[in-house]
Order: C-alpha cells, then sequence, then structure tokens
C-alpha cells in the first residue's frame, strides 16, 4: 500500500529526510546539524521497541520522552481514544459544563493521589500545568489575603516546561540565555547534584548543605514575600538527580517553618515511575500542589494538570470569585478516556508494584554493573530511571574536554547499538518503559556496555574491565 492505516504516505527514508529538512523545525535541535546528519525516521512501536523507516529495532531507553510508562501497542488506550472520540470528541468546561471522562478521571486521580489530592486542574501538557502552577498559587495568597507572597524560589538545571512562564521557573541556563530577563519574581538556588557539586562530601551532609541553600534564598528574599518552592522529587532533563536522603525531609521542614508551599513537579515521577503512584510518596515529600502529565496517559495522546492538595483546594475550591485561567483542552474528553484506561492497566496488572519489588530492584543491581566500564564515573538508578557518569579518569572523576562530545558520541553508539540513552553532557540517562521484562534490562545493559566500549575506543581509551 502507499499509505499507512492512517492514511499518511509511505516514503523511502531519503525523501523523509528531504521533506523533514525543508518543512519541519524541531524542538531543540540545531537544524544546520539535523540537516547534515539526516533526521532518524520512527515508523512503528510495539512494547518497548521502536522500529525506524530503515528497518532497525530499538530498544527505547527513555519511554518516548519520559512518558510511555506501559510500552507502545496498547489496544485498550486506542480502543478508549476511539470509543470516547465516537461518543463526543470534543466538548469544554469553562461555561458551567463537563463531561463523563473528566469527572470520572478527576476521581479516580483522587484515589490514586495520596491522601488530601482529591481535586484536579487540566491542561494540555507540563508547562501549561506548571504555568497553571504559577497562578493558582498567586490566586490562593490573594484569597488567604497574603498578596505580597509572590516569589517562586525553584532550582538551577530544573526542568519545568517551555512556555515563558514555565522556561523561566525552570534553571537551564540556555533557555534563559536566549528567553533574557522575562519573568521577574523568580529565583534559583543550586542543585543536590552530590556527584557534580558534592564530591568529596558525605552525601547527607551535603544533601543537608544544598536543602538549607532554600532557607538561605527564603530569608534574603523576606519570608513574608515568598509564595512556593517547586522542584521534580528526582529532577530528570537536568540529568537524571538523585537528592540524597537528607534532602527532602530538610526542604518539607523549611517550607513549613516559613510556611511556604511546596510544588513537587511530578511531571516525570509520576504514574510509576519511581515505583510508586507518586515520586512524592517515595521519597516522603508532602506537597501543596502536585503538576503532571506524560505518564498519565502514558503518552498516548496529551494530558497534563495539576494535583491540588487539602490546603489549596479548600480555598479554591470554596471561595467566590473567578480563577481567569484555562485551556481549550483542559480535560479533553479523549485524552480524559485514555488516561482512565491508563490508569486502569497499571491498577489491574500491578505495574507500579512490580516497578517496586521486582524489575525496578532488579534493573539498579543490573545498571549498578555499568560502573564497572572504564568510561564510567557512577551509575545511580531509582526505580526505573538511571544516569551514569562518563569520566576520563575513575579515580579524580575528571571529565573529558567538552570539545569532544563524549556524551553525544556515546548516545550515538547506543543508537547504532539498537538502544535510545540519552545524553545530558557527559551524563548518560535512561528511563524505559515500565512493563520492560528482567531480560529487556539484561538487553538494555548489553547494549549500554557494548556503546561504551565504542566510545571508548573512538577517544582510544583502552585497559579496565
Ligand atoms: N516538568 C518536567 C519535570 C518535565 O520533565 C517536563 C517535560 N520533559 C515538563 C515539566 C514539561 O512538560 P511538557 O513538555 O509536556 O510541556
Amino acid at each position: 500500500s502507499t499509505e499507512s492505516g492512517a492514511g499518511v504516505p509511505r516514503h523511502g527514508t531519503g525523501e523523509w529526510q528531504a521533506l523533514d529538512h525543508r518543512h519541519y523545525l524541531h524542538p531543540f535541535t540545531d537544524h544546520h546539524d539535523l540537516g547534515q546528519r539526516g533526521v532518524r525516521v520512527i515508523e512503528c512501536a510495539d512494547g518497548v521497541y521502536i522500529y525506524d523507516s530503515e528497518g532497525h529495532r530499538i530498544l527505547d531507553g527513555m519511554s518516548g520522552l519520559w512518558c510511555v510508562n506501559l510500552g507502545y501497542g496498547r489496544q485498550d488506550l486506542v480502543d478508549a481514544a476511539a470509543a470516547q472520540m465516537r461518543e463526543l470528541p470534543y466538548y469544554n468546561s469553562f461555561f458551567q459544563t463537563a463531561h463523563p471522562p473528566a469527572i470520572e478521571l478527576s476521581r479516580v486521580l483522587g484515589e490514586v493521589a495520596p491522601e488530601g489530592f482529591d481535586k484536579v486542574f487540566y491542561t494540555g501538557s507540563g508547562s501549561e500545568a506548571n504555568d497553571t502552577v504559577i497562578k493558582m498559587v498567586r490566586r490562593y495568597w490573594d484569597l488567604v489575603e497574603q498578596p505580597q507572597r509572590r516569589v517562586f524560589i525553584s532550582r538551577r538545571n530544573a526542568y519545568h516546561g517551555s512556555t515563558v512562564a514555565a522556561a523561566t521557573l525552570g534553571g537551564m541556563a540556555p533557555m534563559h540565555d536566549q528567553l533574557g530577563p522575562m519573568v521577574n519574581f523568580i529565583e534559583h538556588i543550586d542543585q543536590p547534584y552530590h556527584f557534580g557539586l558534592g564530591a568529596g562530601m558525605d552525601p547527607d551532609e551535603f544533601g543537608l548543605r544544598q536543602a538549607r541553600l532554600l532557607a538561605e534564598k527564603i530569608e534574603e528574599t523576606g519570608p513574608e514575600n515568598v509564595a512556593a518552592f517547586i522542584a521534580e522529587p528526582v529532577q530528570g532533563a537536568g540529568g537524571v538527580i538523585i537528592p540524597p536522603d537528607s534532602y527532602w525531609p530538610e526542604i518539607q521542614r523549611i517550607c513549613r517553618e516559613f510556611d511556604v508551599l511546596l510544588v513537587a513537579d511530578e511531571v516525570i515521577c509520576g504514574f510509576g515511575r519511581l515505583g510508586e503512584w507518586f515520586g512524592s510518596q517515595r521519597l516522603g515529600i508532602e506537597p501543596d500542589l502536585m503538576p503532571f502529565a506524560k505518564g498519565v496517559t502514558s503518552g498516548y495522546l496529551p494530558l497534563g494538570g495539576v494535583l491540588v492538595g487539602q490546603r489549596v483546594g479548600a480555598v479554591l475550591g470554596q471561595q467566590g470569585g473567578e480563577f481567569a485561567h484555562g485551556f481549550t483542552y483542559s480535560g479533553h474528553p479523549a485524552a480524559c478516556a485514555v488516561a482512565l484506561a491508563n490508569i486502569r492497566a497499571l491498577r489491574d496488572e500491578g505495574v507500579i508494584e512490580r516497578v517496586r519489588d521486582d524489575v525496578g530492584p532488579w534493573f539498579s543491581e543490573r545498571f549498578a554493573t555499568l560502573a564497572d566500564h572504564p568510561l564510567v564515573g557512577q551509575a545511580r538508578s531509582i526505580g526505573l530511571v538511571g544516569a551514569i557518569e562518563l569520566v576520563r579518569d575513575k579515580d579524580s572523576l575528571a571529565r573529558f574536554d567538552k570539545d569532544l562530545g563524549v556524551g553525544g558520541r556515546c548516545r550515538d553508539a547506543c543508537f547504532a547499538q539498537g538502544l535510545v540513552m540519552r545524553a545530558v553532557g557527559d551524563s548518560m540517562i535512561v528511563a524505559p518503559p515500565l512493563v520492560m521484562t528482567r531480560e529487556q534490562v539484561g538487553e538494555l545493559v548489553d547494549k549500554a556496555w557494548r556503546s561504551l566500549d565504542i566510545t571508548a575506543s573512538s577517544l582510544g581509551v583502552t585497559g579496565g574491565a
């Protein structure tokens, strides 16, 4: 056939690449570089594997973009979307209307979320969820008559999205450089990145030190002016930064001491990534708000939102006056139907318990063996997310010269070996689908090892294990 089942033409790789280069502007992409290399075209997927237009089968170690938690090819999710689209493909919830899938999803999210999180505001994405957080927190402080609490504190190297406000809230230096000073009530503190910032320090001592940066920033800003602190339970795009055990309890204590709202960005950690429904549960965090997206639908359709805990929910859910905020696709019926099917599958198939008790611990053990490779200074993981740090010298943990682009080389080697791993500088990160088998974990680690060998030999590094 000359068309796919979805009515899209079938072309060869070269033709797709030419069309792509001519017409398609990609997110976070250097188009000069992409034009030289030619885009990789992914045509289909099944389980934990994606297939490109050259017929390569590739183990998707990143779950798409940290979202395909249930893996590809789930007929139940497809059926839920199709059935909902036939019944009611779209309606809004602005003008005192609602529809069954959004109401039912709100109820079900209240069941799987921690105690007290029984209200939700929907968005189309994680970025919109974090923009919503900013406005919702403002609204809360206005309603409780502390309108001067306007400052948000976030972390350097955090990722909270790409809209103007979410990008300012995030701490990605290259994004700030292109954006300039846009939103002026956001402050940043350093991250709890032990490998990168705490070399030689006891991890728990380092964790406390980094948490106390929050107290210092609050004091400096004036506690009466601080609205909220926002952070990912485990920082994802910043390089899978797993904080020391001492970090979150101290952050929690500081937020309580200064009466500052705590926002846990669960866009990556939510829906099972760390072996609990939410990362906050795994790390013992008790936030006031939880923005989410990605895993709520396993990425099959776009959906995000903010789960609202008791403190803010009691005020926003009762008080009069309008919250002037919302999106056309807030609570899109088909996306909500897919989310319901996704949550049903996560529950009925015990996917999250399996991450916690079986495949997660197995992954941790196998992934840790990568630390024996001559190129690896550290291999760390939690649940089904992990990172390895590429170093020139295993003893001093010195990095390679930036110009060598070692992370990029390793990523390319992984692709050639049939594995998607992402490079964040010289950190290699993975977050595979939660449904992967022990055997597939073995395949991931073996392919990663071989890719490290190829990277090492391209650099002239030899010896070691
Ligand atoms: N928060 C976190 C923690 C994320 O990882 C992301 C996306 N990677 C976002 C927010 C933004 O989500 P989206 O791309 O859906 O806007």
